[in-house]
């Protein structure tokens, strides 16, 4: 498609227009701090590519008369001025840190949009009731600093600022350190309570909307979680001379497990359950395996369903033997988005004769964090073949163009009400 095909066409709204190829323009250019090999990102947080990234997002925030603030974990608040300056702000933003080798879209077309959408605002002279705040959040990936999420987790109060500032990445490197080295650590406290709502545009990173031909997901809420260890405990024994009746067999009794693990997620959908990890004891050809632990990660849009597949996978536990030991060693609670902010993206989106879904996000986002202080909702674009954290992450011009837009309208909606 040419680049002139990229430009939305503005009579099927009353306000202006964001514009899809200079969107473009700045996601491909973004992409050279940080470029791998392949075509996508290597941007671990608070490196120098992440500085030269944030860098380039103030300038561009500035130039466009924004004030820019930053906390004390490094998030950056680009706050552009609305007609009255006594309302809450309307924010919206994701994160431009990636993954090893990872894509030019997971996080950054949220901030990129979010630029955009301020481009717009200027050069058309529009004005806002409300103040607009595009931001940054530091640390969502959580591949040099664990955990993830770890921006928007301070901002909204889940974790301690200073507990936040001695967590150290593999070499030892404190997030302090790290904010301090790229000049990055923030004075200003940003209180969630100056913010009226909070949309955060992001691909995908599943394959159900292309699988579709859906062009917008709009975002109800993410899925919890629940992270299980299972202990199976059995005896080791000769290969060739124990009998197979007299055989206390671990991975055997685990195997079984781990079936039940994908049974219990088909009957509960839209559930999902995985056994990623399988560590077999003494792991040799010729020994009945006598220890065997499986590390289990189920999932699920609401805790009922959560609970229904706990209680399932503690029945199959039990129905592996009397050696078998199941322990619950985190969980993460589904998050349901607020509905007049999923309500005003739905209605921006029908506003703009785009076809829609309603989708449960699979991955967790800075929204997750930022839901529990600020009304919130997520607006997903298709990624191509499901694929994200992975240098072949993709999403169209087009794709992306119409999550801005979508974006852009839903601001103009939550404004206006
Ligand atoms: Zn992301």
């Amino acid at each position: 498609m040419s680049a002139g095909a990229l430009r939305t066409e503005p009579k099927r709204i009353n306000t202006p227009a964001t514009i899809g190829d200079r969107l473009w323009n700045d996601i491909v250019s973004t992409a050279r701090f940080g470029a791998a090999d392949k075509g996508g990102v290597t941007r671990l947080t608070l490196t120098d590519e992440d500085r030269q990234v944030r860098d380039w997002f103030v300038t561009e925030c500035r130039a466009l008369g924004c004030t820019v603030e930053v906390d004390g974990i490094g998030n950056i608040f680009a706050t552009y001025a609305g007609e009255d300056m006594s309302l809450p702000a309307i924010a919206v933003g994701s994160h431009l840190d990636t993954q090893p080798q990872g894509g030019r879209f997971d996080g950054i077309l949220g901030v990129l949009a979010g630029v955009e959408v301020l481009r717009t605002l200027k050069e058309t002279a529009t004005l806002l009731r409300h103040p607009l705040t595009v931001v940054n959040w530091t640390n969502e990936e959580g591949s040099r600093f664990s955990p993830a999420m770890m921006g928007s987790g301070a901002f909204a109060g889940a974790l301690a600022l200073d507990a936040a500032h001695a967590l150290a990445d593999r070499e030892g490197v404190t997030v302090g350190t790290s904010l301090d080295a790229i000049g990055y650590r923030g004075e200003t406290k940003v209180d969630p309570a100056a913010f009226a709502a909070y949309v955060e545009l992001h691909i995908e990173q599943g394959p159900l909307l292309e699988a579709s031909a859906t062009e917008i997901g709009v975002v109800t809420g993410i899925q919890g979680l629940r992270w299980f260890d299972v202990v199976v405990t059995g005896t080791e024994a000769h290969a060739g001379s124990t009998p197979m009746a007299q055989r206390d067999d671990a991975l055997v009794a685990a195997a079984e497990i781990v079936l039940a693990v994908r049974d219990i997620a088909r009957e509960n959908p839209p559930g999902v359950g995985t056994v990623g990890f399988v560590e077999v004891g003494p792991n040799s050809r010729n020994v009945v395996p006598g220890a065997v632990r499986l590390q289990i990660d189920m999932r699920h849009p609401s805790e009922a369903g959560l609970d229904r597949m706990e209680a399932a996978l503690q029945d199959a536990v039990v129905k592996a033997g009397a050696n078998a030991e199941l322990t619950r060693i985190w969980s993460k609670a589904p998050v349901v988005f607020d509905p007049s902010i999923v309500d005003a993206v739905r209605t921006s989106v029908e506003a703009l004769g785009y076809s829609a879904t309603d989708v449960v996000s699979g991955a967790g986002h800075d929204a997750a964090h930022v839901a529990t202080v600020i009304p919130t909702a997520m607006i997903f674009v298709p990624s191509k073949d499901g694929l994200s954290h992975n240098e072949a992450e993709y999403t169209s011009p087009e794709e992306c163009a119409r999550g801005a837009e979508v974006l852009f309208q839903t601001i103009l909606e939550l404004d206006r009400r």
